[in-house]
This record gives C-alpha cells, sequence and structure tokens, in this order.
C-alpha cells in the first residue's frame, strides 16, 4: 500500500516527506498498525546524522501510537482496532530478556537499528524500486502505516489521547523508569536531575509520583526551568549562573540521595556523581558518542556511592506503559505539558524548535 512518511535520506539534512510503497504482507509475528501520531525523539536525528550506523535512506521514528489494523496468524496479544503504544524491540531469549530485562538485550542494536527484519534481514519500504530502510526500532512509525511486531506492541487503554501516548515508548519510559524502576526512590527523599529535555522532565514528574520531597531541576534554559517549577521541582538551578554541585549540597544539606544525568555531557556525569550524599546513587541516561571518557575522583565514590547506567528506564513496557496511561489519566502524570503537535510535512520545523529548545517534546500528527 501506499503511505506518506518522512524519510532520512542525508546526514545533517532535512527529512523528505514522500510517497512510498509499505509492503502489507506482514509475518505471522507481525502487527500492522494504522499511525495517529509519533513523538520525536533526539534518537531519530542522532541516527540521520549518522552518530550511530543506522543504513539511509530509511523512515525514522520510534515513539509511535495508533490502532491496530492488522495481526499476523501467531499473534494473540492484540486484535485489530486495539489502540497500542510502540515501544522499542528485543529478542525475548538472551540472558537479559529472559531475566525480565529487555532494554539489555543482547541483540538490541540489530532489532532497533538494523533497518530491516531482524529475523531474515528483509526490507518493508521501497519507493520506484529503491530500498526504503524500516524497521526502526521495529516501527519506523514517521508514516500513516507501521510495521511492528507482537513483542513491541503494547495494548492501552481505549479512552486515553492516543495521539499524545507515542512518547510513553521512549523517552517518556527512559526519564519516569529511570526514577521509578531503577532508582525507586523512598518517599521524602532527595533527587538532582541534570538536563530539563523530554526525559529530565518525565524523570521530575516521576519522582513527584514517588514522593520525593526535594527535586531539584538542573538546566541552562530558563523557560525549561520554568517549565520543570511548574511539573513538581521543589528547586530550579541555572547551572550557567552559578555552581550547581554547591547549589544542590546548600539545599540538600550535603548532597542528594540520588541524581540522574540526562544531558550525554561528561562534566555533568561529573557534577551528578560530586553532587551525591554518601551511599548516594546516580543514574546515568544520556546516550554520549561511542568512546566519550568521563574524570572522577576516585574518592568521590567510595563512600558507598553508586554509577549506574539505564537503558529505557529499565522498563517491561507491557506493564510499565499502561502504568504510566492511568497515572496520566489520573492526571498525576501531566505529560501534556511537555508536548506540542505537528503535521508530518511539518517535521523539519519540529526539528528546528526542538533544537532551539522551545518544544520540549514534538508529535508528529499523521492527518
Ligand atoms: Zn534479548
Ligand atoms: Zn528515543
Amino acid at each position: 500500500m501506499q503511505i506518506t512518511a518522512a524519510i532520512a535520506r542525508e546526514p545533517n539534512k532535512p527529512f523528505a516527506v514522500e510517497k512510498i510503497e509499505l509492503d502489507e504482507n506482514i509475518r505471522d509475528d507481525e502487527v500492522l498498525v494504522r499511525v495517529v501520531a509519533a513523538g520525536m525523539c533526539h534518537t531519530d536525528i542522532v541516527c540521520r546524522d549518522q552518530y550511530y550506523p543506522v543504513p539511509l535512506p530509511f523512515v525514522p521514528g520510534h515513539e509511535g501510537s495508533g490502532v491496530v489494523e492488522a495481526v499476523g496468524k501467531g499473534v494473540t496479544k492484540v486484535a485489530p482496532g486495539d489502540h497500542v503504544v510502540l515501544t522499542f524491540n528485543f529478542c525475548g531469549a538472551c540472558p537479559s530478556c529472559q531475566e525480565g530485562d529487555p532494554g539489555y538485550c543482547h541483540s538490541l542494536f540489530g532489532y532497533n537499528f538494523g533497518g530491516a527484519r531482524p529475523s531474515d534481514g528483509s526490507g518493508t519500504l521501497s519507493k520506484n524500486g529503491e530500498l526504503i530502510h524500516g524497521y526502526f526500532f521495529s516501527q519506523s512509525s514517521f508514516g500513516e502505516r507501521a510495521i511492528a511486531t507482537e513483542r513491541n506492541v503494547v495494548k492501552v487503554r481505549d479512552d486515553a489521547p492516543l495521539e499524545l501516548l507515542g512518547p510513553l515508548g521512549c523517552g517518556i519510559q527512559t526519564g519516569a523508569g529511570g526514577v521509578m524502576n531503577s532508582l525507586h526512590p523512598r518517599a521524602g527523599s532527595s533527587i538532582a536531575v541534570f538536563g530539563a529535555g523530554g526525559v529530565g522532565l518525565s524523570a521530575i514528574m516521576a519522582a513527584v509520583v514517588v514522593g520525593c520531597t526535594t527535586i531539584i531541576s538542573v538546566d541552562v534554559k530558563p523557560g525549561r526551568l520554568k517549565l520543570a517549577k511548574e511539573l513538581g521541582a521543589t528547586h530550579t538551578i541555572d547551572a550557567s549562573k552559578g555552581n550547581a554541585v554547591e547549589e544542590i549540597q546548600k539545599i540538600t544539606g550535603g548532597g542528594a540521595n540520588y541524581t540522574l544525568e540526562t544531558t550525554a555531557l561528561p562534566q555533568v556525569l561529573r557534577q551528578c556523581v560530586d553532587s551525591l550524599t554518601l551511599r548516594g546513587v546516580c543514574g546515568v541516561i544520556g546516550a554520549a558518542p561511542l568512546g566519550t571518557e568521563v574524570s572522577l575522583d576516585m574518592n568521590s565514590i567510595m563512600f558507598g556511592r553508586t554509577i549506574r547506567g539505564i537503558i529505557e528506564g529499565d522498563s517491561v513496557p507491557d506493564i510499565f506503559i499502561p502504568r504510566m496511561v492511568d497515572l496520566f489519566m489520573q492526571g498525576r502524570f501531566p505529560i501534556d505539558k511537555l508536548m506540542k503537535k505537528y503535521p508530518l510535512d511539518k517535521i523539519n520545523d519540529a526539528v528546528a524548535d526542538s533544537e532551539k529548545g522551545t518544544t520540549i517534546k514534538p508529535i508528529l500528527m499523521m492527518s
């Protein structure tokens, strides 16, 4: 069938919105989804720009939401008409998957960045005979239809506004899960979140949900810090104007119980570790280019402190995504405050606005 989709054709060049062909002959384990909307995440841009070797041209999009149109013969989890959020894919068979940690799947790269079906390398998208790589995060949801697999579609309640739910599949799951699943702070504890983009602000909202009473947002953009405050941060620090580590020590009386790094900058990771109290835990979410090194005072990690990396918020998506939807519907997790909608053909405006920092989470509407 013919679909309109946004294509990454060249690094550092605008996306092209074109009509292309999608081979709708789905496999036994696949699900054809009519995409309603898709969130845009930094990963879409850095893959277009080839920080990670995703084959060009390809259709990005890994925060899709939509309605199931057809299912393969072996699919039992969802049926046509179901509302679904599309998330990352994983193999289901490696040691991490078997132990319930799919974000650390040993085959994560092939299942999400390979540009083709991981099973046999076949493609699903083309234009006049030219292969367009698809299957980005086993969805390529910057288009009107997406082929996903049973494993990476998550059924959600159908009274929730479907067009807002896509980012729960990646960016919001990453930030909120980093707090709720990975760090799981005790009620009454303190947390400092470095970076107030979509991931960092999701972490702030999650810290409110779990009952942190000192919630510090650190960023260099006043507009984002203002939003962090609206979402429940008890303190904000403009790191361009002062020493964030000293301010956190002062606010918390000696250091935060938890810190979260979402910026992928080594000097910020250093500040995250230096801002911890004794036995504090620093979560590392920001994905830096391969080979990025950081320097630490070895003594700063001696006193029971922990530094741990976190992928996709340690989420088991079928469990965690519906929980976040319930929190949103109860008014306790206002993800809509991060979002701004754009029609798909205005995708390059969405990129420009998110690079300027005026939009936190663009939502691309398919129709
Ligand atoms: Zn696996
Ligand atoms: Zn993402």
